[in-house]
This record gives structure tokens, C-alpha cells and sequence, in this order.
């Protein structure tokens, strides 16, 4: 193995531990316990199960966590009236709407009552639209892109005039992972499900995050020899020596790209445990934000 692995669970911890500290500090300074709800609308295991880490992470640091959870045939109203009542409440400083809602739910005008203070999610079009903008600086940023670049930055990966590909365009990863990038000046190549030739652009990459959800996709020989490689990817494959018969890979072939990039992140321990790490320090920046 040539690559230098970046481990993702180190410093996620690193990041959980700052934070406690940081919250113990307010307390014992009599100030607020930073506090963050969750509201969950219906019975999907997988987002149940992310609620409820968030939920854990929270007591974990000394934060304070209320989880709302909906019926999934909760009505428009019904989600709206509560995202406004913990939108109001002074003593809730972060709030996270667990998506995807069910089907007949508007997202878009569920996510557009968060006030940008408390979109610890980093998802509102104002805090995105901050990210975007020459000159303006979001509020918070999302979190699993946030997670990436704190990786890239904590292994000592130079961004700055970098070449880097965004393999993958969605709200909450690939964009604005993209935008990050750019805000610290790497000259950046979106690519997505409609891009030609995506090898011949992956190899031009100093620093490549691959956020597409396809298993192994990115194969060792599309990799420029040193670069770095943040696979956000979380897929299950089957594999019979495991005694679940599955286990986790990620969107780039680790086994081939890790003899050719110079920092890779594992999948699982990489990106996966940042994610959350990064929604307990905007939770803590909210806090801060909003009461001294
Ligand atoms: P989405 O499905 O929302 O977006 C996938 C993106 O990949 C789209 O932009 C799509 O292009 C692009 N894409 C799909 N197929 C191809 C292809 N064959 N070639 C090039 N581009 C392609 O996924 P997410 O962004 O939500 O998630 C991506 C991955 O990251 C998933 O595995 C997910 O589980 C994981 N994830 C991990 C997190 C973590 O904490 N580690 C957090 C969030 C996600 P187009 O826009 O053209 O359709």
C-alpha cells in the first residue's frame, strides 16, 4: 500500500472530544446547554437509526437532544406546525429534519422554515447560497462535505490551486462539496451521471471525493498517481466469508486505488463517522450564535 490512510474514526474522535470540551466550558460558564432536535417522520429503519446516533452523539458530548418523531402519514401541516414550534423555541439551537420525508411531503417547504441559525444541516438554500457567493460565509456548512475537507485539511492535503473532481452533484454531498473546494481556491470539475469520459477527468485529480453511491466504481487505474481520495460512499455488497454475508464498500476500489493515490479514506471508518462529528460542532456553533 502506498497511500497514506486517512482515518476518518481518529479524527471524527478528535473532533467529539473538542467539542465535549467546548460544551463543558459553556456549562461551567453558566451559559446554555447547545441543543439539538431531530424530528423523524415516519418508520424508515435507516433514518430511524441515524435519529437516534444523532440523538446518542448529543448525550455522548454533554448536549442536550430532543427527538420529535411523526406518524408517516402525518399531514403537511402537522410537520410544518412542528418544525415552527421548535423553530421558536429559544432553548433548541439546532434542528435537523431526518430525510427523505415520505413521498406526499413538501421537503423543500419543510426545510425553508428552519431559520438559517438553526439549520445546523447546512442545507437551506441560505446557507448554500452563502457557500456559493464570493465573499459571504455560511452559517454552517453541510456536514458530510464539511467532514471531507476537515479530512483533507487535517491530513495536510494542499486544496489551494489543487485540481479537484466532484464525482456526484447532489444537495447534500456533491455540490456542495463543490462549492467548498472552490471557496478554498482548488480549481474544481463537477462530474455526474451524464458526464463523458469521467476516467480521463478523474485522472487529472489532485484530490478526488466520490459521492455516488455505486459500488467500487471508480477503478485503481483512473487515479493520478499521489492524489487524494475521499470516498463518501456507503454501499453494501454481498460477501459470503463475512458471517452477515455483506459487508460495506465504497465508491471508489480501495484495494486497487490504495496502491496508487497518496491519502485514501477507508470505507467504512472514513467519511462515514465525520458526518455526524461535524453536525455536533455546528450544533455547538449554533449554540454560540445564538446565545452569548
Ligand atoms: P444521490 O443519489 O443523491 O446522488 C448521486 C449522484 O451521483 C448524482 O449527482 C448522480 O448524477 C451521480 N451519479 C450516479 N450514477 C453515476 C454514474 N454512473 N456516473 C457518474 N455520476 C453518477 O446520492 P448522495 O449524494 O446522497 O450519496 C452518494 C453516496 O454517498 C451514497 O453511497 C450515500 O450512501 C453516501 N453518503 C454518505 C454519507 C456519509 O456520511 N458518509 C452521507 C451522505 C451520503 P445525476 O445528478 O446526473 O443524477
Amino acid at each position: 500500500m502506498t497511500a497514506q490512510l486517512i482515518d476518518g474514526k481518529r479524527i471524527a474522535q478528535q473532533v467529539r472530544e473538542e467539542v465535549a470540551l467546548a460544551v463543558g466550558r459553556r456549562v461551567s460558564a453558566g451559559k446554555c446547554i447547545p441543543t439539538l432536535a431531530t424530528l423523524l417522520v415516519g418508520n424508515r429503519p435507516d433514518s430511524a437509526a441515524y435519529v437516534a446516533s444523532k440523538s446518542k452523539a448529543c448525550m455522548e458530548l454533554g448536549m442536550g437532544s430532543v427527538s420529535e418523531h411523526l406518524p408517516e402519514d402525518a399531514t403537511q401541516e402537522q410537520v410544518e406546525a412542528l418544525v415552527k414550534k421548535l423553530d421558536a423555541d429559544p432553548e433548541i439551537h439546532g434542528i435537523l429534519v431526518q430525510l427523505p420525508l415520505p413521498a406526499h411531503l413538501d421537503e423543500e417547504r419543510v426545510l425553508s422554515l428552519i431559520s438559517i441559525e438553526k439549520d445546523v444541516d447546512g442545507f437551506s438554500p441560505l446557507n448554500i447560497g452563502r457557500l456559493a457567493q464570493k465573499g459571504r460565509v455560511p452559517l454552517f456548512m453541510p456536514c458530510t462535505p464539511y467532514g471531507c475537507i476537515y479530512l483533507l485539511e487535517k491530513s495536510g492535503v494542499k486544496i489551494e490551486g489543487a485540481n479537484a473532481v466532484v464525482l456526484g452533484r447532489s444537495n447534500i454531498v456533491g455540490l456542495p462539496a463543490a462549492l467548498l473546494l472552490l471557496s478554498k481556491n482548488a480549481t474544481v470539475t463537477v462530474c455526474h451521471s451524464r458526464t463523458k469520459d469521467l476516467a480521463a477527468i478523474i485522472r487529472q485529480a489532485d484530490i478526488l471525493i466520490a459521492a455516488i453511491g455505486k459500488s467500487e466504481f471508480v477503478s485503481g487505474d483512473w487515479i493520478k498517481p499521489g492524489a487524494a481520495v475521499i470516498d463518501v460512499g456507503i454501499n453494501t455488497i454481498a460477501d459470503p466469508t463475512k458471517k452477515s454475508g455483506k459487508r460495506l464498500v465504497g465508491d471508489v476500489n480501495f484495494n486497487e486505488a490504495k496502491e496508487v493515490a497518496g491519502w485514501i479514506t477507508p470505507v467504512p471508518g472514513g467519511v462515514g463517522p465525520m458526518t455526524i462529528a461535524m453536525l455536533m460542532k455546528n450544533t455547538l456553533t449554533a449554540a454560540e450564535l445564538q446565545s452569548s
